[in-house]
């Protein structure tokens, strides 16, 4: 997608820093952290949505999840995965991507 700033981020034409690329699936860190690591996980291929994107596009997601948890050192301590999926979730870039949140206590509420 031309004006999509995450498909520009997989092609390199706007800076991001990498945490994790394979075929299907690119990571990185996001610009605005909300806690000491905060990593985006997106698809190489641009879907808007977790609706708009096939269940194996998902699964290739979360094994990514589950390699950068161990290589980056914080899956024995947790961590949050979480989607905002269109308005009132508050999704802000129309590029499907979770977030990763972890390296602190994080509080107990999810709204
Ligand atoms: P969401 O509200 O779920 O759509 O989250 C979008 C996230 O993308 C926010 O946490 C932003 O801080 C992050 N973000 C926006 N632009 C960039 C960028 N150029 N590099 C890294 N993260 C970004
Ligand atoms: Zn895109």
């Amino acid at each position: 997608m031309e004006d999509c700033i995450f498909c520009k981020i997989v092609k390199g034409k706007i800076p991001s820093t990498k945490v994790y690329e394979d075929e299907n699936v690119y990571a990185f860190k996001d610009i605005n952290p909300a806690a000491p690591i905060h990593v985006l996980v997106i698809p190489k291929e641009h879907t808007t949505n977790i609706l708009d994107t096939k269940s194996e596009t998902i699964a290739k997601i979360f094994e990514a999840i589950n390699k950068i948890a161990k290589k980056e050192g914080f899956a024995k301590e947790g961590f949050r995965v979480i989607n905002n999926c269109g308005e009132n979730a508050g999704q802000t870039v129309m590029h499907m991507h979770f977030h990763i949140i972890a390296g602190k206590k994080l509080g107990e509420g999810i709204v």
